[in-house]
């Protein structure tokens, strides 16, 4: 498999190198809003470690991203009304992975509401704002 790219943007973002508007930090995760959303509060979780993937990272890293998933994943549904989420993970190019490194896609769903192409439109900052307040307030409850 292809080896980890420290210079990916999350990598960055991990760094500090590149701004993201964050919703939720632990010691081995962090969770932001993605800049272009598929839905309304569209967010990533992804862990600190460098993993390319779900195909070289540690089974524990994992299980840790799977953790706070579970707790944006409620949070998300709770800040938007959401009717549902989907969670995605896209592993390699074949699978329609973009960003190298590991992230979970978490995506608030409406009944009858198609989510949008992947990458279609750069969301409005100050939109991306407000739902990142609604989201870090859901997650405090
Ligand atoms: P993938 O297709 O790899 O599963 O998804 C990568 C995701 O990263 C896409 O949904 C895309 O919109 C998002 N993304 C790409 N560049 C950036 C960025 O600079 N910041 C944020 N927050 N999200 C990004």
């Amino acid at each position: 498999m292809t080896a980890y790219d420290k210079d990916n943007i999350f990598a960055k973002i991990l760094r500090g190198e590149f701004p993201c508007y964050k919703v939720y930090e632990t010691d081995r995760t962090l969770s932001f809003l993605d800049i272009m959303p598929r839905t309304i509060g569209h967010a990533l979780v992804i862990p600190k470690v460098a993993a390319r993937n779900i195909l070289d990272i540690k089974p524990d890293d994992f299980a840790e991203v799977a953790r706070v998933t579970h707790k944006v994943a409620n949070a998300a549904k709770k800040a938007f009304d959401a009717h549902g989420i989907t969670l995605e993970q896209f592993s390699e190019p074949a699978a329609g992975q973009t960003v190298f490194h590991l992230h979970i896609h978490v995506l608030p769903r409406f009944t009858g509401v198609d989510l949008l192409p992947p990458a279609s439109r750069k969301e409005d900052l100050k939109v991306l704002e407000d739902h990142a307040t609604r989201l870090i307030a859901a997650l405090q409850d």
